[in-house]
């Protein structure tokens, strides 16, 4: 066994030998992977191993694409043959037309990765699938790519040519321990030695968490007992002449696959169970849970009903098995949080199918820095402080429960709800608050007009527009109040501070006390990796000089991470997360001023505290640090508050406003407010795939100053020329958002994709972001969005489109 070696993956189920095979595909050959038992013994072995193209957003698309790609070849490969059912084709079931609406818009958004869906009728799923019957179906999404593949022979094979190019794979090795280094390197501790490496994978399935463990994390994962059977053959099947395709029914919560002359059909049952919460035995391996059919009942009958052939035939053999889950059903793939040189591809609850694209997108991490795909959808720095195990066995059941159910726009569902909340937040749902959830936070969505008020699900707008329509127009004629909790805030002291953020933003950094300033920070590839704004505080009684770097709430352990690993040896610069500590009051509107000016001491003119500045003072008599910055275009201030003190400052501002028509707004309106801007969000618009000046950031990048992460390679993308532009298209709707994701078309061609889309009330349009293709940007007409299956004509607009010379903010 060799001692030392650049990355060791632990585990040897398809997450590991998808990662090995792709570092080395990647160029790193000295890579090992090692396995307690042989390869294949944990959940991998018994998988029902179907290989599905779908997906619920890009990412998703193309890394499952990309399996399907790697699959083929392997199934081709003379060498080391894998059986590999590829192209059965697979049918997901609709019975709402909500439903099917919801697969219009998945077939628009996979159109954008060259991937076609077919959204079909009742009759035509039956045609294609002749075991199933019509009843209570609409119709269906078709999914042409869909097979399955031999679990075994798959991972053999990619250990295979892993080895091939210079990969070690150790069996019968289990890892014992772990060891990390002053400078971040790793020692992995085996029953057969140590093996010294600068960076470990942690690909353990379901004994994630006895990995984690060993370098002192508790991972987001919980496992799920999960069945499916095997039936003896069915007539029928031979009798149609092609293999059947898979099939995905949301109705009754089964899916099934040909195998051999049977089907396999497997079950997501109401009364599920959790897994392995108490700790798994060691002796589990190449093991199965006992059978348990009495539990899927509910969802046999679901399936006998649309497929009665198997009524007919006998059970040959039943599997009962643990399946991953994490808080949203997504896996968990890429660094560690709160550490260096670690990363983890866990949580993989369709690892076969997508097992390949996510050990190709942490490859590329690991050797990159970067994947090809903005990885955030399955990036582990998603969750934050809320996410024990407990939370994730409670959303696991959750989601198991609506496998097949996909989210619709706006829907949270109710597992798990209240992780993350403030003083406020009862008070505000005592005002009739609707609460959307972000990194675990309960943020106000709108004030609800009545109690029993309850939007339809639905791709197009809700009955919650006319409210947001008000909120907004208060927070345009008087001033409006809303809590913005969990907004990730970082505060920088030391006297290196500036000269630290100088190297890691794009462009110019304020170092003016009292003023702030917003920034952008690149990756090594020259792309956006984060937004910020920074706030330069002098020192006071509350503390030393410091800045506070404020982004979005999801960022949390993402940009602490950033930024710790960029502090050098001997810098004086310190890092401290305030994000728990401080809740952010925004005061938006004309008349946010004499609000402001009645409940807190001191000179808030416009000459005395322009827009941009800082200051510390109280708000009533609780302690706050305002600062002039606009979101929704008026005039506004944010007011952090330490969390102690919040109701204290609520109750002040709301009586200082009350002769003033202080209403509640929530996230919705400042969502929509934001797009009458041009303002951006993190993840949304702002992502790994694209570089500054594609982002429309250009104003926010001066190369002309010292060096900066990311210049280098932006000075390189900039020579080939733009391979995207981000633009503001006003839609010919008013029945729907353009939702992220859908496909901008011109002349039947897909030229863009929408990230974000709104109803802009104070300009009166239907508005989406989009990037396109550099030669689409310059085209102001005869562009369209496919949403859900129509084509709505759409038109590039310049920004702002409200107050343009920012006379609002800056009054
Ligand atoms: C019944 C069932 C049906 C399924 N059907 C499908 C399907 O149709 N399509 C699909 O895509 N997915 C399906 N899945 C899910 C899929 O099988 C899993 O997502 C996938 O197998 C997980 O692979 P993994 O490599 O993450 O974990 P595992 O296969 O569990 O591999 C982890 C490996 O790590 C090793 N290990 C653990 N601890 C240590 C240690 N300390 N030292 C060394 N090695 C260690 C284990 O021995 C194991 O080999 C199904 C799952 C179940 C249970």
């Amino acid at each position: 066994m060799k001692s030392r070696t650049k990355v060791v993956v632990i585990g040897g189920g398809i997450a590991g030998c998808s990662t090995l095979y792709h570092l080395t595909q990647e160029g790193w050959t000295d890579v090992v992977l090692v396995e307690r038992d042989e390869l294949t013994s944990g959940t991998t072995w018994h998988s029902a191993a179907q290989v599905t193209n779908f997906g619920m957003n890009q990412t998703m698309v193309g890394l499952k694409s990309h399996s399907i790609a790697l699959y083929k070849k392997l199934r081709d490969d003379p060498d080391y043959p894998v059986g590999y059912h590829h192209g059965d084709g697979g049918i997901r079931l609709a019975n709402t037309e909500a439903q099917m609406q919801g697969y219009r818009h998945f077939a628009s958004m996979a159109r954008g990765m060259g991937v076609t869906y077919e959204v079909i009728d009742a009759q035509e799923c039956a045609r294609r699938h002749p075991l199933i019957s019509t009843d209570n179906l609409l119709g269906g999404l078709w999914d042409g790519e869909d097979g399955d593949i031999d679990p075994a022979q798959l991972c053999q094979a990619l250990a295979f040519h892993a080895r091939k190019a210079g990969a070690e794979v150790y069996r019968n090795t289990p890892v014992t321990g772990l060891t990390r280094h002053k400078d971040d390197t790793w020692t992995v501790h085996t029953e057969h030695g140590d093996i010294d490496c600068d960076c470990v994978v942690n690909a353990g399935g379901y004994r994630v968490n006895e990995i984690g463990a060993m370098m002192g994390v508790q991972h987001p994962v919980a496992s799920m007992e999960h069945q499916y059977f095997i039936t003896e053959d069915i007539p029928a099947i031979a009798e149609a002449g092609h293999r059947m395709p898979l099939l995905r029914c949301p109705i009754s919560d089964y899916y099934s696959r040909q195998e051999k002359g049977g089907l396999l059909v497997g079950f997501y049952e109401q009364d599920c169970k959790t897994w392995g919460m108490d700790g798994i035995s060691p002796a589990f391996s190449n093991d199965l849970c006992p059978d348990d059919l009495d539990r899927v009942m509910d969802v046999l009958e679901g399936a006998f009903e649309r497929m009665p052939a198997l009524t007919d035939v006998g059970i040959k053999r039943v599997v009962n098995g643990p399946i991953t889950y994490t808080i949203d059903g997504a896996p968990l793939v890429g660094p560690i949080p709160g550490k260096r040189n670690a990363f983890c591809i866990i949580g993989l609850r369709a690892g076969l199918g997508e097992g390949g694209g996510h050990g190709w997108l942490l490859a590329q991490q690991i050797v990159h820095g970067e994947a090809q795909y903005d990885t955030w959808c399955i990036d582990p720095r998603r969750f934050t402080g809320h996410a024990t195990v407990e939370l994730t066995a409670r959303k696991a059941i959750e989601d198991y429960q609506n496998e097949f159910r996909f989210h619709f726009p706006h829907e949270h569902r109710p597992a798990g709800r209240n992780a993350k909340t403030t003083p406020l937040t009862p008070v505000l749902a005592a005002e009739g608050a609707e609460f959307t959830v972000v990194n675990g936070w309960e943020r106000v969505d709108y004030i609800k007009p009545s109690p029993d008020f309850h939007p339809t699900l639905s791709f197009d707008f809700d009955e919650a527009f006319d409210v947001v329509a008000a909120e907004i127009a208060n927070v345009q004629a008087n001033v409006g109040l809303a809590e913005v909790n969990g907004f990730n805030r970082i505060e920088i002291t030391g006297a290196d501070r500036h000269a630290f953020l100088d190297r890691m933003v794009c462009g110019t950094v304020t170092k003016r006390d009292g003023r702030v300033g917003l920034g952008y920070l690149l990756n090594h590839h020259g792309c956006v990796k984060a937004e910020a704004t920074f706030a330069n505080l002098p020192a006071s009684d509350r503390g030393p000089a410091r800045v506070w770097y404020g982004s979005a709430a999801a960022s949390e352990y993402h940009d602490m991470d950033w930024l710790a690993a960029h502090v050098k040896d001997g810098e004086d610069v310190q890092l401290r997360s305030l994000t728990n500590d401080q809740t952010i009051l925004v005061l938006a509107g004309p008349k946010a001023r004499d609000v402001l000016a009645k409940c807190a001491r001191g000179d808030w003119s416009a000459a005395a505290f322009p827009w941009l500045s800082v200051r510390e003072c109280c708000i009533g008599f609780a302690p706050a640090t305002v600062m002039g910055v606009s979101f929704s275009g008026e005039l506004a201030y944010e007011i952090h508050v330490p969390n102690a003190s919040l109701y204290a400052a609520y109750l002040a501002l709301k009586e200082a406003g009350a002769d003033h028509g202080l209403k509640l707004f929530g996230a919705r309106a400042v969502e929509a407010m934001r797009m009458e801007m041009g303002f951006l969000h993190w993840k949304a618009d702002l992502i790994t795939e694209f570089d500054p000046f594609e982002t429309g950031l250009s104003r926010f990048v001066k190369l002309d100053k010292g060096d900066f992460v990311g210049k280098a390679a932006l000075i390189a993308r900039q020579k080939n020329g733009p391979t995207a532009q981000l633009v503001t298209l006003q839609v010919e709707a008013s029945h729907a958002p353009a939702h992220p994701g859908a496909s901008v078309m011109r002349d039947g061609k897909v030229v863009g994709t929408v990230t974000s889309g709104e109803y802009g009330h104070r300009v009166g349009m239907n508005l989406a972001y989009a990037f396109v293709s550099p030669q689409t940007s310059g085209d102001e007409t005869g562009l369209s969005i496919d949403m859900c299956g129509e084509m709505v004509g759409a038109q590039i607009v310049t920004q702002p489109l409200y107050d343009p010379d920012f006379i609002r903010m800056r009054s």
